[in-house]
């Protein structure tokens, strides 16, 4: 892979990433391997969203053409529901995402939202849609204010401070003698991966799109915040679609569907009851983190 790396096109990449207002930098640090550009059709029209309905259609891909990383993916996501994908590391689950926000453009089948297939429409008009608190973020050498603000233009210091508590990272915010004005990133306040990931949703609560990404968003918590904050992401999962990729399952029981995904290809779907009734892999994984929960339980 090393070899399809062109540091000239990857700064080409950020400037108009940058240019394009994309409102994620984890998001957008995730170019930082990605080795071909995709490019807008001439004369693309602007996504239009009426009801945020997303569904990916047969979908491969491998970002190595050797090796293909999904194989043939059927996901149906009706408007305003939430769908969990789950399964182990490295079953595709990132990669799912990444396509959805169009990092990389599939090399068989196609993803639509309301119909739309999303390598046919303007980049910026797709992104502006998604919102996507990632798995790793990465502030800006900025305020704390400034990286949340950063999910909407123009953003007031009220609007700010709602998002901040929203994502329950206002009254640590507070607590810092210069508040929102603290400058964060490798050269100021070095925050702990749970509150960047805080952060990130602050942006996203900012940003307010209509289909929503949450890739395994409270993986860094521990776990009396990741309670604090999944009643939040379940408020503001309401009325969007939204893509849940957890590794913990107790985060998705709540879902409207569930698929599991391994190696590449959805092995299991269904509602959490209709999957423990089956009695299959979700189910086995279910039992398995159960166990783990009880022996943390009986430790601490
Ligand atoms: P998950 O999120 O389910 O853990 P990912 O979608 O991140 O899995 O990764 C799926 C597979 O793709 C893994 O084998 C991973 O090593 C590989 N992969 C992920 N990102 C890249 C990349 N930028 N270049 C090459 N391979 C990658
Ligand atoms: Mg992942």
């Amino acid at each position: 892979l090393t070899q399809l790396f062109r540091p000239l096109d990857l700064l080409g990449m950020v400037y108009r990433t940058i240019r394009q207002g994309v409102t994620d930098m984890g998001a957008m640090f995730d170019l930082i391997d990605t080795p071909t550009e995709v490019r807008d059709a001439p004369e693309a029209p602007a996504l239009a969203v009426s009801h945020g309905h997303v569904r990916f259609e047969n979908v491969r891909f491998g970002y190595d053409p050797e090796r293909p990383i999904l194989k043939g993916i059927d996901i149906d996501v009706p408007a305003g529901t939430t769908l969990a994908v789950v399964g182990p590391s490295g079953a595709g689950k990132s990669t799912l995402a990444r396509l959805l926000f169009r990092f990389y453009d599939p090399t068989g089948g196609r993803i639509t939202i309301d119909g739309q297939d999303i390598a046919r429409v303007r980049q910026d008009s797709l992104r502006a849609a998604i919102g996507i608190v990632p798995q790793d973020t990465v502030l800006f050498n900025d305020t704390v204010g400034y990286n949340i603000a950063y999910g909407r233009a123009g953003a007031t210091a009220e609007e700010i401070a709602a998002a901040a508590r929203g994502a329950a990272i206002a009254p640590f915010i507070e607590s810092l003698p210069d508040g929102y004005d603290t400058r964060v990133g490798e050269r100021g306040l070095k925050l702990s991966g749970g509150e960047k990931q805080r952060v990130a949703i602050a942006r996203t609560l900012l940003k307010n799109p209509p289909v929503l990404i949450l890739d395994e968003a409270t993986s860094a918590l521990d776990s009396r915040t990741e309670a604090e904050i999944l009643s939040t992401l379940e408020a503001i999962e309401q009325g969007r679609t939204t893509i849940v990729i957890a590794h913990r399952l107790s985060t998705v029981v709540h879902a409207d569907r569930i698929v599991v995904l391994e190696a590449g290809q959805v092995v299991e779907s269904g509602t959490h009851a209709e999957l423990l009734r089956k009695g299959g892999v979700y189910a086995e994984m279910w039992a398995r983190q159960a166990a783990e929960r009880e022996e943390a339980l009986a430790a601490a």
